[in-house]
């Protein structure tokens, strides 16, 4: 597969100010030097804690806020996000499309579902007057809903259904690439089910490749191709999604496998849980050496002093962790 976004060293420092002079006394590193790739037609997972920078880091590739530093390649051309314009982004914007969190919240509710699909297709002018009414049967068609559901608003959908106009706006543009922030995470078990199986399917279709962000390993398992682990600002492990469920090599992607529940209770009963100990450090105070020590069970001395760079150790697996080589962890 060929490559369609190469990011590297992407960081996104917000300043802590103090005194009334407002003086910057410290960051607090939300994004701190991550480094990744997208192939074309792929699912990478981002995946971590609350806090932990993935949704930061998403927001900064669309320069919805501006990175401190990174560049990416998108396709064959090469920026400098940190200095990116608003006017030098636009074309990647129509690339690029995000999927949020909250469908309630990023739907305006003063808008027809016809209005909010279309809305990129009139700022972009895209498609002719008389082909935008073909065009919004469409996408509507290929999200699930009905070509009735245009003239309706969004609070007469479920959430699910909220979801779908959500996405049909975000393939409005014939993306190539779409970031997905926690789409599932608001909907209920049964409705997260389908609307995986749509963004599945409509990848398949459309020959999509996603960032698609979430909290939950169970979540990104099925949809993605790779996985990305992420912890207070760092990538600690990236790998291929199997492999990185059956045999994790940083303790932390161990712990939160270890939280997902297996659907048999026999199973879940025979297995031995690798429980996460203590919240996610302040981000603007992280621990020295590796981030990770203070709740890593496998800790030694090296760990509370040096910090542990990401490093393949086999074809396709990074992982920062010293001690990588010899530990055995538990996957599923
Ligand atoms: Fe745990 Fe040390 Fe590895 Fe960090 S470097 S994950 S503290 S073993």
């Amino acid at each position: 597969m060929a490559k369609l976004l190469e990011v590297k060293n992407l960081r996104k420092y917000f300043p802590i100010r103090k005194g009334i002079f407002r003086r910057t006394v410290g960051h607090v590193k939300a994004v701190d030097g991550i480094s990744f790739d997208v192939e074309r037609g792929e699912t990478l997972g981002l995946v971590g804690e609350s806090g932990c920078g993935k949704t930061t880091a998403s927001r900064c590739l669309l320069k919805l806020i501006t990175p401190t530093a990174g560049n990416f390649t998108f396709g064959d051309e090469q920026v400098d996000l940190a200095k990116l314009t608003s006017q030098q982004m636009r074309p990647f914007r129509r690339r690029i499309q995000m999927i949020f969190q909250d469908p309630q919240s990023s739907l305006n509710p003063r808008m027809t579902v016809a209005n909010i699909i279309s809305e990129p297709l009139r700022v972009n002018r895209t498609v002719t007057r008389n082909e935008l009414q073909d065009k919004i049967v469409e996408l509507l068609e290929s999200v699930g809903l009905t070509p009735q559901d245009m003239r309706r608003y969004p609070h007469a959908f479920s959430g699910g259904q909220r979801q779908r106009i959500g996405i049909a706006r975000a393939l409005a543009l014939q993306p190539e690439l779409i970031v997905a922030d926690e789409p599932v995470s608001a909907l209920d078990v049964s409705v997260q089910a389908q609307i995986l199986n749509l963004l599945a399917e409509l990848r398949e279709k459309f020959q999509l490749s996603y960032i698609f962000i979430a909290h939950d390993l169970s979540v990104v398992r099925h949809i993605s191709d790779r996985v990305a682990v992420m912890y207070l600002g760092k990538i600690v492990e990236i790998s291929d999604a199997e492999k990185l469920y059956q045999t994790p090599q940083h303790p932390y992607t161990e712990a939160l496998i270890s939280a997902v529940p297996i659907p048999a209770p026999k199973e879940q009963r025979k297995r031995e849980l690798v429980p996460l100990e203590g919240d996610v450090p302040d981000p603007s105070q992280p621990p020295a050496g590796c981030h990770f020590h203070p709740r890593c069970s496998y800790a030694t001395d090296i760990c509370k002093t040096e910090t542990p760079e990401l490093r393949e150790i086999t074809p396709g697996v990074k992982v920062a962790c010293h001690l990588s080589e010899t530990l055995e962890l538990k996957g599923v």
